[in-house]
C-alpha cells in the first residue's frame, strides 16, 4: 500500500466562545462573571459560568433554571451578534484568502499559502486570538489540524479560550482518549447507542468494525462516523461561498483623534479592503465606518452610494468623512482605540464599469469618465499589478494617496509599521 503523502497540519478552525453570551457580557460589563443565558423557553446559549452548573445550549429554559437557580436571561443582540461574527472573518482574512465560514461564529482556514509570511500555522492561531481578544474584545478558540474534522475537534478540545495544535502523524493518538461526542454529528441518542455497547471514546469506536457500526446506527451515519473516528476527512475548505463585505480595521492603542491619525489609519485599512475587492473583482454601495472610544464603547457611521466603489482613495476619503461625523457627534471622547471599515451590498466590478459609464447622472469623485476619476482608477490599477509580481510591500499606499502638504504619508508609515500596539 502506497504510504499517505506528507502532510502538515496547516488546517485552522477558528470558533468564538460561548458567543451569544460573550457579546452579551461585552455590551453590558456588569453580565461579567455572571451565569447569564440568551433566549428563554430555550437556552440559545449560555455564558461560561452557568455552563459550569450543566447549563447548554439546546436545553429548555426551564431545566435550566432547575440546574442553575441564579441563571439570568438576557435578551439577544442579534444585528451586534452578525457584526462581531463579521469583524471576526474580517481579521481571519488578513491571513488567508481560504476561508469558509460555517456559521455566524466559526469558521475554517488553510493557511498553507500564509506561513511564508507570517509563520507556522500556530503562530497564525495565536495572533488570530490575540487580535480577535483586542479587536473585538472576544475570546476565540482555535484548533489546527490536517483535516478540518480534526481542526474542530482541537477547537472544542481547546475551550474555554484556548489553542491546540494537532501535528501531523499524532492525530489518532489526540483523539483516541476523546469522548464520541466530540465527533461531528454525535448527538445525545447516537451517544446513547454507542454508550449501549460499550463505545464511548473515539479510539474505541474506531476499534469497531465497519459492518458493526452500520448496524447500531444505520449505513450512512455508521460508515461517515467511523472514518472521522480513523481521521479519514478528505473534505477541503469550501470558499466558494458569496461574501457580503469586505472589511479591514486596526488597534491602534490609544490615540487622540485628530484628523491626521484618522486619514493615516483609514487610508491604510481603505487600501487593504479596496484592493481585495478588486482582486476578487468586485465593489460595493455601502461603506461602513466603526470608531471604538476607550472603554469599548463604539459607534458606527454609514453611507450607501448611488453606485458601486473598489477604488482606494475614494474609499479612504469616504471613511474619514464617516469618522468625523461619528467624532463630531461625540464630542466628549478624546480617544479612539481603534478604526474599522468595511465595503457591503457588492456587485461584480464588470456590472460597475459599464454602469458608471451609461450613468451620467453621476458626476462625482471616482467616476472612471472624469480625468480625476481615471487618474484614480488607474493608479490602483498600477499598484495592483507591481504588488502582483514585487509583494504586497512594494508599494505603500502612503506612496499614492493623500499627496499633499500635510505629512501624511508619514503618519501611514508609522501606522503600518505599528498597526497593531498592544493596545490593551
Ligand atoms: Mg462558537
Amino acid at each position: 500500500m502506497a504510504m499517505p503523502k506528507a502532510q502538515r497540519a496547516t488546517i485552522l478552525h477558528a470558533d468564538l466562545d460561548s458567543f451569544y453570551a460573550s457579546v452579551e457580557q461585552l455590551l453590558d460589563p456588569t453580565l461579567l462573571g455572571r451565569p447569564i443565558a440568551v433566549g428563554g423557553g430555550v437556552v440559545l446559549a449560555a455564558s461560561y459560568e452557568a455552563k459550569a452548573f450543566g447549563v447548554q445550549g439546546g436545553m429548555s429554559g426551564r431545566r435550566a433554571q432547575e440546574l442553575c437557580p441564579g441563571l439570568e436571561f438576557v435578551g439577544g443582540h442579534f444585528s451586534e451578534y452578525q457584526r462581531l461574527g463579521d469583524e471576526m472573518v474580517d481579521v481571519l482574512r488578513d491571513f488567508t484568502p481560504v476561508i469558509e465560514r460555517i456559521s455566524i461564529d466559526e469558521a475554517f482556514l488553510d493557511v498553507t499559502g500564509s506561513v511564508h509570511l507570517f509563520g507556522p500555522p500556530a503562530q497564525i492561531a495565536s495572533e488570530i486570538r490575540r487580535r480577535v481578544r483586542v479587536e473585538l474584545g472576544l475570546p476565540v478558540s482555535v484548533g489546527v489540524a490536517t483535516t478540518k474534522h480534526l481542526a474542530k475537534v482541537a477547537s472544542q478540545v481547546a475551550k474555554p479560550d484556548g489553542l491546540v495544535v494537532v501535528e501531523a502523524g499524532e492525530e489518532q493518538e489526540f483523539l483516541d482518549p476523546l469522548p464520541v461526542e466530540l465527533l461531528w454529528g454525535v448527538g445525545p441518542a447516537t451517544r446513547e447507542r454507542l454508550a449501549s455497547r460499550g463505545i464511548r471514546t473515539i479510539g474505541a469506536l474506531a476499534a469497531t468494525s465497519p459492518g458493526t457500526l452500520r448496524k447500531l446506527l444505520g449505513n450512512a451515519v455508521g460508515t461517515k462516523l467511523g472514518s472521522l473516528a480513523a481521521n479519514a476527512d478528505p473534505r477541503r475548505i469550501e470558499t466558494g461561498a458569496r461574501v457580503r463585505s469586505v472589511g479591514a480595521q486596526s488597534a491602534l492603542g490609544r490615540r487622540v483623534a485628530d484628523e491626521r491619525v484618522l486619514r493615516g489609519a483609514l487610508g491604510f485599512l481603505a487600501d487593504r479592503v479596496a484592493s481585495r475587492l478588486r482582486a476578487k473583482g468586485r465593489a460595493g454601495r455601502t461603506v461602513t465606518v466603526r470608531v471604538r472610544f476607550t472603554g469599548l464603547r463604539s459607534v458606527t457611521r454609514s453611507v450607501t452610494l448611488p453606485w458601486a466603489i473598489s477604488v482606494t482613495l475614494t474609499l479612504a476619503e469616504l471613511g474619514v468623512d464617516l469618522a468625523l461625523s461619528a467624532l463630531a457627534d461625540h464630542p466628549s471622547e478624546r480617544e479612539i482605540t481603534l478604526l474599522a471599515i468595511s465595503v457591503s451590498n457588492l456587485v461584480p466590478e464588470s456590472a460597475l464599469q459599464l454602469e458608471l459609464e451609461l450613468d451620467t447622472r453621476v458626476d462625482q469623485r471616482h467616476r472612471p469618465g472624469t480625468a480625476a476619476g481615471a487618474a484614480r482608477w488607474a493608479s490602483d490599477r498600477a499598484v495592483d499589478a507591481v504588488r502582483d509580481r514585487f509583494g504586497r510591500d512594494a508599494v505603500g499606499y502612503g506612496d499614492v494617496m493623500f499627496r499633499d502638504d500635510r505629512g501624511v504619508p508619514d503618519a501611514f508609515r508609522e501606522l503600518a509599521e505599528k498597526e497593531l500596539p498592544d493596545g490593551r
